[in-house]
């Protein structure tokens, strides 16, 4: 086959303890999965997960022991930075039920769901798409992918993020609302998973402005770190 252009290469991210990377189809994002970010949020109580998308092209890819750059993105004054877990789909599949769910991980990251946070209020107050707010270029960061059997205990595991080496984000992932095998089977009754996909599974609490020259430091027990640089 040829084309009228180049095409874009594959995106992919490096899988730990393996030269294979992991090709990326899509990146879909749970809205509002923990308790107390959603109440700093301005919401209460327990709604039906929701998700929104951002493209695959958006991540910065980061490797183990490296730092990532993110340019400081156009149009907004408050970019927020959004610490979260993010599940990579292995195997396919539409309707998963919950108690299947895991055998569809291949396995799970440290993700960044950054946010120009003054557009997407502006969004939202006028019932238009997020997508300006959350959908932007280089809007993704992630560390490499640990597979499942590295992982450990991903539900239980502590999820932080250090700005200039001070706490901004502290939780556990035990606390999200949809956990993760529920996460799966709400998005997949939506949509018809891909080996490829991945999920970020929300934010806790603590989301806050960063400016060019911070330092961000995720961190989630068990998958390492993500040190990313705001330029
Ligand atoms: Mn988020």
């Amino acid at each position: 086959m040829s084309f009228v252009f180049q095409p874009m290469p594959v995106v992919s991210v490096p899988v730990v303890g393996q030269a294979e990377q992991f090709p990326v189809h899509r990146i879909y994002c749970v809205g509002r999965n923990y308790e107390e970010h959603a109440k700093e949020m301005g919401f209460t109580g327990r709604e039906a997960p929701f998700f929104f998308l951002k493209p695959a092209d958006s991540l910065v890819v980061v490797d183990a022991g490296q730092t990532g750059h993110m340019p400081y993105p156009s149009l907004t004054q408050n970019l927020h930075h959004e610490i979260e877990l993010v599940v990579a789909i292995g195997k396919g599949g539409k309707n998963i039920r919950a108690a299947d769910a895991l055998q569809h991980i291949f396995g799970y990251a440290v993700g960044l769901d950054m946010t120009r946070r003054d557009l997407q209020n502006e969004m939202k107050k006028l019932g238009r798409p997020w997508c300006i707010g959350k959908a932007f270029d280089h809007s993704a960061p992630i560390g490499p992918i640990t597979p499942v059997a590295q992982a450990g205990d991903v539900n239980h595991a502590e999820i932080s993020l250090q700005v200039n080496g001070v706490d901004r984000q502290r939780s556990n992932v035990a606390k999200l609302i949809w956990n993760i095998a529920e996460s799966i089977e709400h998005l997949s009754a939506g949509w018809e998973l891909q080996p490829g996909d991945l999920i970020y599974t929300g934010t806790p609490e603590g989301v806050a402005a960063v400016v060019q020259g911070d330092r961000l430091v995720g961190e989630i027990t068990g998958l390492g770190s993500l040190t990313l640089d705001i330029s």
